[in-house]
């Protein structure tokens, strides 16, 4: 198998380089990043990785997303004691994030089958 070269690779961050919110753009709390896949431009498959910004704005309605936030209002940091509880709600919370992204996704395409007269 070979992959759209022309796709950019994601570069790597650290741990402090928290991204703001895509969707307000204040600070962001977390950033995780996440294997993923797409097509590029030429049709063949890309492997990469996509990001989620944990927002105490934007995801305070989100159940998982809530977890988080109380954990980080509370401790406001991880350490050794939470750290598995940590872990535990990073990946209910990315993978809540991922669910999101592809129903956006599917409303997109439903947007242009709308648009072009299909539906
Ligand atoms: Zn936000």
């Amino acid at each position: 198998m070979t992959t759209d070269r022309t796709e950019a690779a994601p570069t790597r961050r650290s741990v402090m380089d928290t991204l703001p919110c895509p969707r307000c753009r204040q600070p962001g709390l977390l950033t995780a990043l996440y294997p993923d896949m797409w097509h590029g431009r030429s049709g063949q498959p890309v492997s990469g990785l996509k990001e989620a910004v944990l927002c105490a704005v934007c995801d305070r309605d989100e159940a998982a997303a809530q977890d988080m936030l109380a954990l980080v209002d509370t401790d406001g940091q991880i350490s050794p004691e939470n750290t598995e509880l940590f872990i535990r709600l990073a990946v209910a919370w990315v993978e809540s994030a991922r669910r999101h992204e592809l129903d956006v996704a599917v409303l997109a395409e439903e947007e242009k089958h709308w648009r072009s007269g299909e539906l």
